[in-house]
Order: structure tokens, then C-alpha cells, then sequence
């Protein structure tokens, strides 16, 4: 998530190339390596678990001496600790209102500074290439690919004598401009997309110069859809060819501008109630609203089916309205309606401190229950030990970060998403879990919460 970075711990949940893990470093530069060197690409692959030091061999093996020096001041504990996500904006690491604030004030500042710059000489190159707001992976791949280092055929033989160059779908030459311009499978999906026209910018040029021109003559949004989009198709690229693994040609395009659209929503929607907080319109005060800036927002509902079967289903989105997770699963057997929204809740905590994420705001469509926890009171029901079990989670989410949870009460309109998961599940008994990119079909949904659904676009 944009704005915290990773304080290492095991180093399970941190990827090397794609999360900010180093700090100081706000994009992560590796050295050219074969990126299939280390599979699992997470930071735990270049640690040693049983002493609790860096994998020195690999760190050498991986990072230029620069990074080495960062990397080896980076302190580990023995035993490994969990990761956790500090703020890296403030100096004591915890994050505050205020350092959110300065952190947004930035954001917005710099779209300023790109809107007069002309883009002629490099170094102010690179400053633009950071500018506009997006996610921090696509600007990764951005400067991987200006600096000629993204694993397409032509850069692997450099690095790794038996891998040939040519391209998977088309057997010629595979180089970055060949996969993603030019080859036949990447021309036919950029095809009446709404950013085809900055596509054919690319015609007859290298990598940079191609970006150099797409940043003198396309607005910001052109820039942030088509990067998204390029960054989509060059991970959809590779999925199908390491891992066979598809995706319906025409879901590309739609998913990836669905994926920069909440974000800019969000964006857009923290920065609005940050400046004043009262400009939600009437229409918007039935409608799920995000969290204070710093928060994340978990939304939980259950659902009990007449057939028998009970569902859980639970979101978890930051202050920006952006997707953190979800989770859903459904169960055979029976409880009370109460019972079931109380198990959603368990599930949703659990999920929430898995990641670290807190503090944290709890919105349950079920008042009865909301109104138990806030006032913590005694009960020696069945219910009564799955309250007591929130509460447990709720104390650990609290170590996390200092911060109270709030208990939240929201009409069911609030808790559209929620109620979708848990009435989705269709295996039985096995949690399903979304970490990065919501399910498909919870987009618009997601998107209606953000008031950006196709009946209040324009
Ligand atoms: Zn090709």
C-alpha cells in the first residue's frame, strides 16, 4: 500500500522487486538477474531463518554494493518476527493523521510540477516518470523497462546462456519493444482501447523514448490508464508464458482501467474529505464511506441459507477506498442468524491481523451485535464465546498499532460487498482469500461504493 512501507521481519509477506522494503528507498532498483533466480521472490528467500541473518551469499549474489550496505543495516530478530507495515513518512515510523496529510499534500503537489514540465532532458525524465499517481508496481516495471532490465528473450540470453530469444507466441525476436508493442499477441488486445492512439506513440522507438513522448503529449489520466494497462498485459504476458495460466482476451483491458478507475476514485474521494468533511452529497450518506485517513475499513456480513449452509463473507478497504482484501467462506451445518454474523466477524479479524492491518474500523450490518461489543458486556451463551473470541482479536489488532478498533454500525447499503461474499461461496468449507486483486465479478460493486458506478459516472 501506497504511502507505508515494510519493516522486515521473516520476510514472508514482503516480495523483493515489487514491495518498499529498504528504507530511504521509495522504488526498489534491482541489478539485471535471471527473475526466475528466486522463484517466490520474497524477502524471506534471502534470509536465514534458523540464525536470523541475511542469506549473505544471496544478498551478494543479488544486489549491487550500494543496496548491500542498506540491506545488511537493515536489523533482523532471532526468532523472526512477523512483517509489519510502518508509515514511512513520519519519523518515528507510527503513522499520524498529520503525516498522512502531508504524505496526500505531496501527492497532489507533484501532479502540479508534472502538468509544467517539458520532459526534454533526462534527469527531469525520471523525476516525471514518478509523478503521477499510481501504484507503486507499475512504476517499478516503468523503470525496469527504461532501463532495458524486464526478463523478455532478448535480455535473458545475456544472463543466462541456455535461454533463447526468441518470443513464445510469435518466434521472433523477443525484445522489450517486440513484446510489448509490437508482437502479434499483444497488438490484438491493445485494439479499441479507449488509450490505443498513446500504444501507437511506441512505433519506431526505444522504450524511453517511447515513455518520453507519451509524457510530453498525453494528459495525467491518459498516462495512469495506459501505464496500467501496459503493466496488466506485460503480467498477463508472462503468466501465460511460465505458467499457462489465461485469462479471456477481452477481460485484460476492462479489469486493468477497472483497477486504476477505484484508484483514482479513491484518491480523489480521501483528498475530498480530507480538505473539508462535509462534501459528501445526501446521496452518499447511505452509502459505505472510507475510513479516516491512516484507517482500514472491515465490512463483514453472514448469510444463512433456508437450504441449510451458512456463508461469511468480509472486505477489508483503506481510507482512499482502495482495495486492501476479501475473504469468503461457506459452511455446512446451522446457527442463528447473530451467531453466523459474529463467525464473520472472527473470520474478518483474523484475516486483518494476519496482514497487519490496524487500526482499524469494524462495520457489521447487525446492530444487536455492534452494540454488545462496544459495550462489552457479559454473556454465557454460545454467542456470548464468539464475542468474547472478537474481542481477543480485536486486542491483538489493537498491539498493532496503538489504536482503538471502532465498532460500527451500517445499514445494509453499506454493506453491499460483505453481503455479496457471503452469499457467494460456492465450496464448501474452504476459505477463499483475495490479497491484491479483488474477484471479477466484486468490481462494480466495489465501484458503486465509491459513487463511481455506472449510473453516477460523468
Ligand atoms: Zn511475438
Amino acid at each position: 500500500m501506497d504511502g507505508f512501507r515494510w519493516k522486515v521481519g521473516n520476510g514472508k509477506l514482503i516480495r523483493i522487486w515489487d514491495d518498499e522494503w529498504i528504507p530511504g528507498k521509495s522504488f526498489f532498483y534491482p541489478d539485471p538477474v535471471p527473475a526466475n533466480e528466486f522463484p517466490d521472490d520474497l524477502v524471506s528467500s534471502i534470509i536465514d531463518q534458523q540464525q536470523g541473518t541475511w542469506d549473505s551469499e544471496k544478498v551478494e549474489r543479488l544486489f549491487s554494493a550500494q543496496y548491500r550496505v542498506l540491506i545488511s543495516k537493515i536489523p533482523l530478530s532471532s526468532p523472526p518476527k512477523e512483517d509489519s507495515r510502518i508509515w514511512k513518512d513520519s519519523v518515528s515510523g507510527s503513522y499520524t493523521v498529520k503525516s498522512a496529510y502531508f504524505w496526500i499534500r505531496n501527492k497532489q503537489q507533484s501532479k502540479i510540477d508534472l502538468s509544467h514540465g517539458s520532459g526534454e532532458d533526462n534527469s527531469e525524465f525520471w523525476q516525471n516518470l514518478w509523478s503521477p499517481p499510481t501504484q507503486p508496481k507499475v512504476k517499478n516495471f516503468l523503470w525496469k523497462l527504461c532501463k532495458n532490465i524486464l526478463p523478455v528473450g532478448a535480455n535473458v540470453t545475456d544472463w543466462v546462456e541456455t535461454a533463447g530469444d526468441e518470443c513464445t507466441f510469435c518466434n521472433l525476436k523477443e525484445t522489450q519493444m517486440h513484446a510489448l508493442r509490437d508482437c502479434a499477441w499483444i497488438r490484438r488486445r491493445w485494439q479499441g482501447c479507449e488509450v490505443e492512439n498513446v500504444y501507437k506513440l511506441g512505433e519506431n522507438r526505444t522504450p524511453i523514448a517511447w515513455m518520453k513522448e507519451v509524457w510530453r503529449v498525453c494528459s495525467i489520466e491518459q498516462i495512469q490508464k495506459f501505464t496500467s494497462i501496459l503493466w496488466f498485459l506485460w503480467k498477463e504476458r508472462c503468466n501465460q508464458k511460465y505458467n499457462n495460466h489465461k485469462l479471456e482476451e477481452g477481460d485484460i483491458i476492462p479489469r486493468a482501467m477497472s483497477w486504476i478507475d477505484s484508484y483514482l476514485a479513491a484518491q480523489v474521494s480521501s483528498l475530498g474529505s480530507t480538505v473539508s468533511g462535509a462534501t459528501l452529497s445526501d446521496s452518499r450518506i447511505h452509502q459505505w464511506s472510507p475510513p479516516p485517513v491512516g484507517f482500514v475499513k472491515l465490512n463483514s456480513d453472514a448469510g444463512v441459507f433456508q437450504n441449510g449452509g451458512v456463508g461469511f463473507g468480509c472486505v477489508l478497504r483503506d481510507w482512499r477506498g482502495a482495495f486492501v482484501g476479501a475473504t469468503m467462506k461457506k459452511e455446512k451445518g446451522s446457527c442463528s442468524p447473530i451467531e453466523a454474523e459474529a463467525r464473520a466477524l472472527v473470520i474478518g479479524l483474523v484475516e486483518a491481523n494476519r496482514r497487519n492491518l490496524s487500526p482499524l474500523i469494524v462495520e457489521s450490518d447487525c446492530q444487536v451485535l455492534i452494540n454488545k461489543l462496544r459495550r462489552r458486556e457479559e454473556d454465557f451463551t454460545e454467542l456470548g464465546s464468539w464475542c468474547d473470541e472478537i474481542l481477543r482479536l480485536a486486542k491483538v489488532n489493537e498491539g498493532l498499532s496503538g489504536s482503538q478498533v471502532i465498532w460500527s454500525f451500517a445499514g445494509r447499503k453499506k454493506n453491499r460487498v460483505a453481503h455479496w461474499l457471503a452469499h457467494s461461496g460456492s465450496v464448501w468449507d474452504r476459505q477463499v482469500v483475495w490479497t491484491e486483486n479483488p474477484p471479477l465479478s466484486l468490481l462494480v460493486l466495489l465501484e458503486e461504493d465509491l459513487g463511481r458506478g455506472p449510473c453516477n459516472r460523468g
